[in-house]
């Protein structure tokens, strides 16, 4: 039965890896966040909304919203070249995309929220976690907004629909469908799709994805009370 299967790394079907999240880890960011999800370390700094320094970026009716994934060089098996290169400038636009509509940006003309997104270590899924640890550096900040968007991907492996892929069944599985959503609504703001699904293995890894991110939004939500839940009673 597909609920007893176990995976390489001993979890069923529809287990994430362990995961834990820190909110407001750095003193000069406006907002920060720290996730571990598996293998992967993740740091997120966001700033703003401020005046928007980049006059061609700047936008007279709605506020502009800026993202950088970079991977560290140490942060992958084999040593990363340092800079932009086509997957981390994918990921930097995909992520603004999954994020913009949580914000309201039309509160904000002519000014900038710059999200930094660092992949400390990988181990495959760093897309959702990023999104993830950035959406609760976001709230952080204190910008306002509509719902806390929260990634999660599922996926084919040994011809099984299964949650959370880590980097070996990334590689060796047969396809990732990686999902960004706003659980309150359940509006999708991100996915992708790499592999070869049936329609049904499709319908399968959304549903899974996305109660993965259900699961995810429970600990981004316990790591906000922790920060603020601590401060007010300082
Ligand atoms: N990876 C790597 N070197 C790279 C890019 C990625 O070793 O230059 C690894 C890393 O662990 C990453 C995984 O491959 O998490 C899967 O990468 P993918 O492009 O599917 O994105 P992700 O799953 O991280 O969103």
């Amino acid at each position: 039965m597909m609920s007893e299967m176990i995976r390489e790394d001993g979890r069923k079907y529809n287990e994430l890896r362990p995961i834990k999240i820190e909110a407001g880890v750095l003193e000069r960011a406006d907002g920060s966040a720290y996730l571990e999800v598996g293998g992967n370390k993740i740091l997120v700094a966001v700033y703003g909304p401020r005046e928007s320094y980049i006059r061609r970026l700047l936008e007279p009716n709605t506020g502009v919203i800026r993202c950088r994934y970079n991977m560290a060089p140490f942060s992958v098996d084999d040593r990363k070249r340092p800079g932009p290169d086509r997957r981390s400038s994918e990921i930097s636009k995909i992520t603004a995309d999954a994020l913009r509509p949580a914000l309201m940006l039309e509160n904000y003309p002519r000014s900038m929220v710059d999200i930094y997104i660092e992949v400390i270590e990988a181990e495959g899924g760093t897309r959702c976690a990023g999104i993830t640890a950035a959406s609760v550096a976001l709230v952080d900040a204190g910008i306002p907004m509509k719902d806390i968007v929260v990634g999660c991907a599922a996926g084919k492996v040994n011809d099984e629909v299964v949650l959370d892929l880590s980097e070996v069944e990334d590689k060796e599985g047969q396809a990732d469908v990686p999902i960004a959503m706003m659980p309150r609504t359940g509006e999708i703001t991100l996915l992708q799709s790499d592999g070869d699904l049936s329609q049904e293995e499709f319908e399968k890894a959304i549903d899974l994805a996305m109660e993965g991110c259900r699961k995810v939004n429970e600990i981004q939500k316990e790591a906000l009370m922790k920060k603020y839940s601590a401060e007010m009673s300082d």
